[in-house]
């Protein structure tokens, strides 16, 4: 099993891999959506004295830089559909390290509880008896709209949001079109970048009018955000133009419009006001 191999090679000489050792702990911590400077108080505290880390691709540089020099490091992480372990073998080796008394920090980009399967991540350690703690990070779509300058509620514009998925598992539900394509709500679509021509589409169909303002907004909070505007029926063409890769958010409704007065980001203005 790959899980036990990679055990193998990271386990400490004469440590964990004993039976009789006390169960460790797992803590499924959130690394924000990218800004260093937007981890938890407590996320980086972790993270200044973690010893063994698991990460996703997502979790950017700047936030890897806070690690110890000689912390150990294992990308588990999966990037769209290009997955380094399933994730099956990534709750393995969570259990595994945690029954072996490792003291693990699992870090997801993110929220862990946002679309991250820390659901499933922390469902496996219950089951196996592993203590672990949940370290909330701010999600994307939070960072995307502050930095993007699109608010996700606006008393004249938003009275919802709806975080949706563009990828769903295969043989899964499709999306509730008709909920997304509500009056007077803003939709954030996670993972939708490789179906955002239907995802515009279906919107339309189930009722939003076509000249709706939509974005996408790629690699949201860092220096490399771009934000690219239009409408759902300009925007699947803008985005192909304009070359965006993932990660990207898709951004739907009325509050789209505000980024033009808004969006504050650039690389300069995230400057320090002392530094
Ligand atoms: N747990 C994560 C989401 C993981 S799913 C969270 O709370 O944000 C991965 C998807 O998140 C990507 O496909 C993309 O849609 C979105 N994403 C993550 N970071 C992003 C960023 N910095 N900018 C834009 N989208 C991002």
């Amino acid at each position: 099993m790959r899980s036990m191999k990679i055990h193998a090679a990271i386990a400490q000489p004469g440590g964990a891999a004993g039976s009789t050792r006390a169960p460790g702990k797992v803590w499924l911590v959130g690394a924000g959506p990218g800004d260093p400077d937007l981890l938890t108080v407590k996320a980086a505290r972790l993270l200044s004295s973690a010893r063994l880390v698991l990460h996703d691709h997502l979790v950017g540089a700047g936030v890897l830089a806070l690690l110890p020099r000689d912390a150990r490091r294992i990308c588990v992480g999966k990037r769209d559909r290009r997955h380094t372990l399933p994730q099956e073998e990534t709750n393995a080796l969570l259990v595994e390290l945690g029954l072996a008394g490792e003291q693990v920090v699992r870090l997801k980009g993110g929220d862990p509880y946002v679309f991250g399967r820390g659901g499933e991540e922390a469902l496996a350690l219950a089951a196996a008896g592993v203590p672990f703690e949940i370290v909330p990070g701010i999600t994307s779509a939070q960072g995307m709209s502050a930095y993007a300058g699109i608010p996700l509620t606006h008393r004249d514009h938003a009275s919802s949001v709806v975080f949706a998925t563009g990828h769903c598992r295969e043989g899964g539900a499709a999306p509730d079109w008709a909920a997304l394509a509500r009056p007077h709500q803003t939709v954030v679509i996670y993972m939708g970048l490789g179906t955002l021509p239907a995802i515009c589409r279906q919107l339309v169909a189930h009722g939003l009018a076509a000249d709706t303002p939509a974005a996408v907004v790629e690699q949201a909070t860092t220096p490399g955000q771009r934000v690219v505007a239009g409408t759902l029926l300009t925007l699947p063409l803008l985005a192909q133009a304009q070359a965006v890769a993932a990660p990207a958010l898709i951004v739907v409704g009325e509050v789209v419009r505000l980024h033009n007065t808004l969006g504050w980001f650039t690389q300069a203005a995230s400057a320090r006001p002392n530094g």
